[in-house]
């Protein structure tokens, strides 16, 4: 009797949790390390929707051809063509590879902003806003950290 009880508490408590954030709990079943190597920056920023401090990744500085990947999945996300220098202290593209990410609405911080994560293994990778300085209008803010790049 004692332990019967015990255990619908359990489940009771499991189900609240589920109810109160069922959008988190379906994209944490969905995301999963592939990458076995990823720090734990990387993880914070991929599983936790976390933001790597600005001016600190070395994509920066990269203007080589080439394609950038995800750097838990491998997933090929943007041509090198596509980056720009938006002066934020982010990797900035102004467009992604077709079918590369999955967007959804992102109301944390008091603002609305469309976050975007690997279409591929579902990890955060950053957001997408619509000021972009080339045809397309967009600039996808990239956390360095979740890319991979390679030349070509
Ligand atoms: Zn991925």
């Amino acid at each position: 009797m004692k332990f019967n009880k015990r255990k619908f508490v359990k489940i009771l408590g499991f189900s609240a949790i589920a109810l109160l954030f069922p959008i988190k709990a379906i994209l944490a079943a969905t995301k999963k390390i592939i990458n076995p190597n990823l720090s734990k920056e990387q993880k914070n920023v991929m599983f936790n929707e976390g933001t790597e401090r600005p001016f600190t990744s070395d994509l920066l500085k990269e203007k080589r051809k080439g394609f950038y990947h995800c750097a838990n999945c491998g997933n090929k996300l943007f041509a090198s063509t596509s980056k720009f220098d938006s002066g934020t202290g982010w990797p900035s593209f102004s467009e992604a590879l077709p079918g590369a990410f999955k967007t959804k609405l992102d109301k944390s911080f008091g603002m609305e902003r469309v976050e975007y994560h690997c279409a591929k293994c579902g990890v955060h990778h950053g957001h997408v806003f619509k000021d972009g300085p080339k045809e397309s209008g967009k600039r996808f803010c990239n956390n360095g950290l979740c890319l991979i790049f390679k030349p070509e």
